[in-house]
């Protein structure tokens, strides 16, 4: 089944049970605490919160979603994009535990032929918070499943809360048995990689107070309108229903990868290593189209350092590949061409698009071509001096004279056996930003034009990567 169709049959399925369909929202968030959408649920979260009435009692919707803490798993896991759509079901203050878990039931194991999703039962585990009797109950004696096949898991994976007083409340997720090949059995308890977590209900049911981090805070109570939302993976459920071993091999993502084995003369499957990087590859040139259409531009700092890492990520992992010429040109063409079916505007905003991603290509090509030298140098006189450890001022000098953000020096020196002293590194980014604001003041005193402070700000600021710092909420 196409991931068009999963779509169409996620929003038809719920839109036949009384839920408005409401597209997806941008990427860029309309909230001051992300940068980012991770979850299909940010939209709705000012009713959820009780900011705002809801104009409806149910929606349903697919929303494109970025997760830049995942960035380090694309590829190796099968299952981690940084860019994936949420399929999502909501009730606001209607439906409850039993209803969701029904509708996720029936959704999932209906028969292709009758509009379902065709999943064998015997295939799906059940995971519930541990205190949470309630849907344990639901699962085992309404549904039928099985009780070996529902196991019970502490906070950290299945209770969620936004980290702030509020709504909370426990998670039960359904998760996908790929079978042996995919390792030991034992249920998703043992092994997410081979029972595939792919839909994860939330039972928004208790209000927490204030608290430490993310399982340290007193409930107050149950809420009186008691919330659903719910996150199925567009992708995971692609990978099951297309029998593919990854994410990275359904329809929408695999288009790029046989792009990329073009350019490269790399064939999928030669190995481990070539295929991680054909993966990442394939999964940040989408995120990158997704994010330039949604209007986030490269750049150093917040959201554009997130669409910057991403972008240079995909073009170094070509370079590695063996692709010596630019290559975004044809890998952007094929992203937008098969995206743009679900996302017209990326079609009638082509131009722009290619527009931005090439000058970051190009721009990017002119400081590896500068850097690579110096970085090479920079090692070899280190493991010359029997040393591990690239020295913060190296780093600095690299960062500083050109343009190379930390984390691509810290990648590149680790392929080469080597550690970066970060520490060192930020102690000097941060001595230079606060002579530039020194200088800042000293000049605003003087009536000085402010711009060449901006200039300085824009060189030497605000490079670390805030993505994972401030847009680790996952949501859902
Ligand atoms: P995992 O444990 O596999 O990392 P998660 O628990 O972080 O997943 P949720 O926050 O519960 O995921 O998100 C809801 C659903 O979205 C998941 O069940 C999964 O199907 C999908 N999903 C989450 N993260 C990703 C990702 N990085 N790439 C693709 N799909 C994802
Ligand atoms: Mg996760
Ligand atoms: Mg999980
Ligand atoms: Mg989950």
């Amino acid at each position: 089944m196409e991931s068009a169709e999963i779509r169409r049959r996620w929003l038809r399925f719920f839109e036949e049970r009384g839920h408005t369909v409401v597209p997806s929202a941008s990427l860029i968030a309309d909230d001051p605490t992300l940068l980012l959408v991770p979850a299909g649920m940010v939209p709705f979260k000012p009713y959820f919160l009780g900011e705002v009435k809801p104009p409806f009692k149910r929606a349903t919707s697919v929303q494109k979603c970025v997760r830049t803490p995942d960035i380090e798993e694309v590829g190796k896991t099968t299952r981690h994009g940084t860019f994936f759509q949420m399929c999502g079901n909501f009730s606001f203050g209607d439906y409850f535990k039993e209803g969701a878990i029904r509708y996720a039931w029936e959704l999932l194991t209906t028969p292709q032929d009758k509009g379902g999703f065709g999943l064998e039962p015997e295939k799906l585990w059940i995971t519930v918070y541990e205190q949470d009797d309630e849907a344990e109950r639901i699962w085992r004696d309404e549904i039928g499943v099985p009780a070996e096949r529902i196991q019970r898991l502490g906070m950290g994976p299945n209770f969620w809360s936004m980290g702030v007083p509020g709504p909370c409340g426990p998670c039960s997720e359904i998760n996908y048995d790929r079978g042996p090949d995919f390792g030991v059995e034992g249920g998703p308890a043992v092994n997410d990689e081979r029972y595939v977590e792919i839909w994860n209900l939330v039972f928004m049911q208790y209000e927490r107070g204030p608290g430490e981090g993310k399982d340290d805070f007193p409930i107050l109570g149950e809420l009186p309108a008691k919330n659903i939302d719910t996150g199925l993976g567009l992708e995971r459920l692609a990978m099951i229903l297309q029998g593919v071993r990854n994410m990275y091999e359904t329809d929408t993502l695999r288009v790029v990868i046989d792009k990329a084995t073009e350019l490269t003369g790399v064939r999928y499957g030669q190995g481990h290593d070539t295929d991680v990087a054909l993966r990442v590859v394939a999964d940040h040139m989408r995120t990158s189209m997704m994010l330039i259409g949604d209007g986030v531009t490269p750049g150093n700092e917040g959201r554009g350092y997130v669409l910057r890492r991403i972008m240079r990520r995909a073009i170094r992992n070509m370079r590695l590949l063996g692709a010596h010429d630019p290559v975004a040109a044809e890998l952007i063409d094929v992203v937008l061409t098969t995206m743009g079916e679900q996302y017209p505007e990326l079609l009638t905003d082509r131009k722009r698009i290619e527009t931005v991603a090439l000058a970051e290509e190009a721009a990017f090509l002119k400081t590896l071509r500068a850097g690579t030298n110096i970085l090479d140098t920079a090692v070899t006189e280190t493991k010359q001096a029997g040393g591990t450890v690239l020295s913060g001022d190296q780093a600095f000098l690299l960062h500083d004279t050109w343009g190379f953000p930390i984390d691509l020096t810290l990648e590149m020196a680790s392929e080469q056996g080597l550690s970066v002293d970060e520490d060192g590194f930020r102690r000097l980014m941060k001595e230079q930003r606060d002579r530039a604001k020194a200088d800042a003041r000293a000049k605003k005193t003087g009536h000085a034009d402010l711009s060449a402070y901006r200039e300085v700000a824009d060189r030497s600021g605000g490079t670390e990567f805030t993505g994972y710092t401030h847009d680790h909420s996952e949501a859902t």
